[in-house]
């Protein structure tokens, strides 16, 4: 478990467990003003940092990889499957949160959290994000969506 610096949000402990675990290829967080901070941090940890004037930073372990992704979200226009990609969430998910494009997404994480969780999907339930105790950082495209508790389960494995 990496201790995270005080300066970030608790839900980057999803994201940067997610990354650590090699779950996901880049993390999109949101930095503020600590822009110098997370490059400084990142490079400790082998990682690569890409940040813009909004104050998101993508990690990755590929510089390439950091640098396109904020490229992606910066671009004009729909881009929420690409985006998704970018950052390993599965494609059914990508799917979901595209149909309700980026205005939407609140909307659906707050109409998912509101069903209820049985069993293995107990992992998915998007409510305990904010806290940093989800073990996804992506809103699942519903309250069975195996994609999302497979890598839910990949994550509490190791
Ligand atoms: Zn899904």
């Amino acid at each position: 478990m990496t201790l995270l610096p005080p300066w970030l949000p608790p839900s980057a402990a999803t994201d940067i467990g997610l990354l650590v675990d090699g779950l996901k290829p880049a993390v999109r967080i949101h930095v503020g003003d600590n822009r110098l901070e997370m490059r400084r941090w990142a490079r400790r940890l082998g990682l690569f940092t890409s940040t813009d004037r909004d104050g998101y930073a993508v990690l990755s372990r590929s510089g390439v990889a950091s640098r396109r992704a904020l490229d992606i979200d910066r671009r004009p226009g729909r881009h929420t499957i690409a985006l998704g990609r970018m950052l390993g969430y599965p494609e059914c998910c990508n799917r979901a949160a595209a149909r309700v494009g980026d205005e939407g997404i609140d909307a659906l994480c707050d109409d998912i959290a509101a069903r209820r969780f049985r069993g293995r999907f107990r992992a998915i339930d998007p409510g305990a994000y904010a806290a940093g105790r989800a073990a996804i950082s992506h809103v699942p495209c519903s309250h069975t969506c195996i994609a999302s508790a497979a890598m839910a389960e990949r994550r509490v494995g190791c």
